[in-house]
């Protein structure tokens, strides 16, 4: 079993599609091991996103992050950092496979409704930025 990090992002709670993606997150196969809603400020979404700090846009992926509430997840699949991104698809929803989270529903490269991490060793990281062990809880 492998776990991945995805955040909800504030396009998605805005245009009220959580249970919709949770939806194919959980027929996908992924189980929801922790799940909260927050709002990053700013000094925490440019900390959680520091890999980008010198790309162009990172002032905007800030501001974008930071402007409404968002949803935090860890799921737990075998092959599950993979397989979650190849659910979403491409972060530019032009670039998505059909049928993917971001093809169905984001508007922009920037805008694009959910997080992934991109690796087993970052999806630890990130899934620490969010949570506590007492909020890691699968029970099922
Ligand atoms: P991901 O792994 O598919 O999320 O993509 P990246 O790690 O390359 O980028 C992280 C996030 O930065 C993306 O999900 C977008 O929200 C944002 N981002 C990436 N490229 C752009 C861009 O060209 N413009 C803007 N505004 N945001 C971007």
């Amino acid at each position: 079993m492998e776990r991945t990090l995805t955040i909800l992002k504030p396009d998605c709670v805005r245009k009220q599609l959580i249970g919709a993606v949770i939806d194919k997150i959980e027929r996908a196969g992924f189980r929801v091991v922790a799940m909260k809603k927050t709002r990053l400020t700013q000094a925490t979404a440019g900390e959680f996103y520091a890999v980008h700090r010198e790309r162009p846009f990172y002032g905007e992926l800030v501001e974008f992050m930071s402007s409404g509430p968002c949803v935090p997840m860890i799921l737990e699949k075998e092959n599950a950092v993979a397989d979650f991104r190849t659910l979403i698809g491409a972060t530019d929803p032009a670039q998505a496979d059909e049928g993917t989270v971001r093809k169905l529903y984001a508007d922009s490269k920037g805008e694009n409704i959910v997080h992934g991490s991109d690796s087993a060793e970052n999806a630890a990281v990130e899934a620490g930025f969010f949570f506590s062990a007492e909020e890691v809880v699968r029970v099922d």
